[in-house]
């Protein structure tokens, strides 16, 4: 048998190493465009903000595919997929074929579509390779301007701090991670960019940038400001990375659409990860989950059942943290209730900085939001949400404020 997945990230290196586990015979080829051994994207801020060292984030060894006898092609884009012939068509022109075949190709930023996104001085930040222009391009002490506060923008606006830069934050909604958090934890997490020194400007668009000598020297706005920056990061989210699917039918715009098998609409091809539209664990909805947990779960599934195990993915509970000058914000599952039978209940207090919010549908909890020391207690209602219980059924009120995790499976 031969197997060829094109990705050797999270998704990637989950999926060959389950097929690894359950077909110690079959050929296994790993090919990405990236250079470098696989490494820990999440870990990207931290390099940047020189938290850990560049060596750090490497999550394997050199002989990793010698050891589990995968065969890799490194440094090699993948050009074009033609499932009728079952053939990977690379860049410098080797054809690989295959028997099955995974895509877990992730995914690239979005650009803002304005002029001047080609100047020196426009950054995103997806790869090592972005970490590495950054490292070459940033004036040391210089002013920078971030277009986005969702998660990837704050965290490299905390890095930026870091190495003693000056950040200012746009963002074109009224609040900070406005797709997970409510106005009230957002407004948490805004005190903690403004104690950090960054300056943030919400319900902005940039609309052009501006140049001097051929490099980047600030933004225009929709409201007809303008910030001055040295350099910016693009951080308005991703798209999927399909471009090489086109003709097939998979390269949707909001991603590759799977069944809860991880199996595309053409036979022998699965796909999993943020490339992915996989099942989501409340809503069964197709959804684009793009978190590093969700990818090694559906690479483990799609792995598997390239090698016919038949296991089914029922999604992942959505959980997202930041954690921002020692205050960690966590939240989880729906930011608001899906439908009629609805409850929101919150619970702040200001001088802690101590925020809950729970979300319930149908009499079970569906959302959380924590913030402030409560959000070490997450664990617990995490568990809650995974077993879909009604919260009438459990023995102690979730709701009160006297509710301690200890009191419930104690
Ligand atoms: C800065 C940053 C911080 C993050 N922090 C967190 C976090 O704290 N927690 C969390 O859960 N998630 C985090 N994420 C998201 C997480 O990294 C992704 O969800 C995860 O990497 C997705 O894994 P994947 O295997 O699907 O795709 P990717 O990690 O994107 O890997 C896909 C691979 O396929 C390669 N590829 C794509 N197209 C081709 C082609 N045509 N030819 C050859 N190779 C190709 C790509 O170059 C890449 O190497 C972060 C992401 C970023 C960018």
């Amino acid at each position: 048998m031969r197997y060829v997945i094109i990705g050797t990230s999270a998704a990637g290196l989950a999926a060959a190493e389950t097929i690894r586990q359950r077909d110690r015979q079959g050929g296994i080829t790993l090919i990405s465009d990236e250079p470098h051994l696989p490494y820990s994207r999440p870990l990207l801020t931290y390099l940047l903000g020189r938290e850990v060292d560049a060596e750090k984030i490497f999550l394997k060894s050199h002989d990793y595919f010698d050891r589990w006898g995968f065969e890799p092609r490194l440094g090699a884009p993948v050009l074009k997929v033609k499932p009728e012939s079952r053939e990977v068509h690379l860049e410098g022109g080797e054809t690989v074929l295959y028997d099955k075949l995974l895509i877990a190709s992730g995914a690239s930023p979005r650009l803002l579509g304005i002029p001047g996104e080609d100047l020196a001085g426009v950054y995103t930040l997806r790869n090592l390779a972005d970490v590495e222009n950054l490292e070459k391009g940033l004036p040391p002490g210089g002013s920078v301007a971030i277009v986005g506060a969702g998660a990837v923008g704050l965290k490299a606006a905390e890095a930026l701090i870091r190495r003693g830069n000056r950040v200012t934050l746009l963002e074109a909604e009224s609040r900070p991670l406005p797709h997970l958090l409510d106005q009230t934890a957002a407004g948490l997490l805004h005190q903690v960019l403004t104690s950090l020194g960054v300056e943030s400007h919400f319900g902005v668009r940039p609309v052009g940038l501006m140049e001097k000598k051929g490099r980047l020297n600030g933004l225009l706005l929709d409201n007809d400001n303008t910030v001055t920056a040295d350099a910016v990061i693009i951080a308005v989210g991703v798209r999927p990375r399909n471009e090489f699917l086109a003709g097939t039918g998979l390269d949707r715009p909001e991603g590759i659409p799977v069944s809860p098998f991880m199996e595309t609409g053409h036979r022998h091809i699965f796909a999993a990860g943020d490339c992915a539209c996989a099942p989501h664990f409340l809503t069964g909805e197709p959804a684009a989950y793009r978190i590093w947990p969700a990818a090694v779960a559906q690479g483990e599934i799609a792995g598997a059942n390239m090698t016919g195990a038949g296991r089914r993915y029922d999604g992942i509970l959505p959980r997202n943290s930041i954690s921002l000058k020692g205050v960690k914000i966590i939240a989880g599952g729906l930011l608001e209730p899906d439908g009629k039978d609805g409850e929101v209940f919150n619970e702040l207090d200001r001088s802690r900085g101590h925020y809950r919010r729970l979300v319930f549908q149908n009499g079970c909890l569906v959302g959380v939001t924590l913030a402030g020391p409560k959000a070490a207690d997450a664990g617990i209602y995490f568990q809650i949400m995974a077993r879909k219980v009604p919260v009438k059924d459990l023995p102690v009120d979730i709701r009160s404020a006297a509710f301690h995790p200890g009191k419930l499976w104690a």
